[in-house]
């Protein structure tokens, strides 16, 4: 077999390596101007109203439950259809995931299954964007006011994302997004908290550093920078080395981003007609930023079987996280979820597909298994 069609494939530009190597021949090669500049540029770029940049997502999960004041026998709403990374960070507070159903038709948390979930030691909720389709903001938005809980945006898939007219990333108090490998947008590894107000920015910025706010302390005539340190923080910023990487990349953005809406179209409109293929559903109040590109289908094992002996990858990428021991086991009240996890598969979406790529994938999957 000579046709190989892989899952994922990092997207790393000659201008990202011009200018690691750039960074790498300089002074500073720890946190410095090019994470700032990283930042801004991000900002600038996705409408977001204040950037944190970290050494990955799961960090900037990390964070976000800590400054939520997340803590142990505390509770927070999430999903189980994610990956591990999303919900170990509620662990590492010493807190408890309590998990909602999903969605079969978006693989996203259903807004209808949370309120009944919230109980005196409830925080906060925290919703993923399921290869990178926003979940219903206003109806978690409203659940949040009302029960006076925080919300946690787990944006991995959704750089790029928009609700409402309004970018994923500028929605909530937090909201992560990764730029670990295979991301629309890598660092090599790297993660964002956009945030929304200055007191968040400068707690976040502190806390990513020991509690140390880098920009404001200044170098006394001994050589030591003093900071009062009162509260605890993290050793999770991002380098200079990683900055330079975003840096590069970023230029392609729009062209990343765009590429993955046009196989997704091309995908959309190949396999709507297609016998056992059931297609996610679309509505026009937001866009994806389509990370991945998912669906159902029957007889899945058979689906499998019949793409790789065509040369073509597919995943379910994750699996429940309540099959995870550490999460307590298999839970028996997430009937959509029980549903969803036997039909749901993703096929190759990535910026290296070429056209005859994606046709090959559609050809195959027409063809019947
Ligand atoms: C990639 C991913 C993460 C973890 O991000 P890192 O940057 O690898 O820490 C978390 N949640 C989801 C949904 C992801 O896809």
């Amino acid at each position: 077999m000579d046709k190989k069609i892989v899952m994922f494939y990092p997207y790393v530009n000659e201008r990202a390596v011009e200018l690691v190597a750039e960074t790498l021949r300089s002074r500073w090669i720890g946190e410095g101007p090019k994470v700032r500049k990283f930042e801004d540029a991000l900002c600038k770029k996705f409408g977001f109203p204040y950037t944190v940049a970290l050494n990955s997502g799961t960090s900037a999960l990390r964070l976000a439950l800590a400054m939520t004041g997340v803590g142990p026998k505390d509770e927070v709403i999430t999903t189980a259809m994610t990956c591990t990374a999303t919900n170990t960070p509620i662990l590492e507070q010493f807190a408890t995931p309590v998990f909602a159903d999903v969605q079969y038709h978006t693989g996203n948390i259903d807004p209808n299954d949370i309120e009944h979930r919230i109980t005196r030691r409830t925080k906060a909720i925290m919703c993923v964007h399921w290869a990178g389709y926003p979940c219903d903001m206003n109806e978690i938005l409203d659940i949040a006011a009302r029960h006076n809980l925080t919300v946690i945006e787990d944006g991995a898939h959704a750089l790029g994302a928009s609700y409402n007219g309004g970018p994923i990333g500028s929605i909530s108090h937090f909201t992560m997004f990764s730029l670990q490998a295979i991301k629309q947008l890598t660092t090599g590894d790297g993660g964002l908290l956009t945030v929304l107000t200055e007191e968040h920015y400068d707690e976040a910025r502190r806390r990513r550093w020991f509690g140390i706010d880098r920009r404001k302390r200044r170098v006394r005539l001994d050589g030591y920078a003093p900071w009062p340190q009162t509260e605890v923080g993290f050793k999770y910023h991002m380098n200079d080395i990683s900055a330079s990487i975003g840096l590069g990349n970023l230029e392609d953005i729009d062209w990343i981003i765009a590429r993955r809406h046009e196989i997704v179209a091309r995908y959309r409109h190949a396999l709507v007609d297609v016998p056992g293929v059931r297609l996610f559903i679309r509505e026009a109040d937001r866009t994806s930023g389509d990370w991945l590109f998912t669906m159902h289908v029957e007889r899945r094992g058979d689906f499998c079987r019949m793409m790789r002996d065509k040369g073509v990858e597919v995943s379910v990428c994750h699996i429940r996280n309540d099959e995870h021991p550490i999460f307590g086991g298999r839970r028996d009240d997430l009937p959509n979820l029980d549903r969803y996890e036997q039909t749901h598969i993703s096929i190759p979406l990535h910026n290296h597909l070429t056209d005859e790529d994606v046709e090959y994938v559609i050809e195959c999957i027409r063809g019947g298994w």
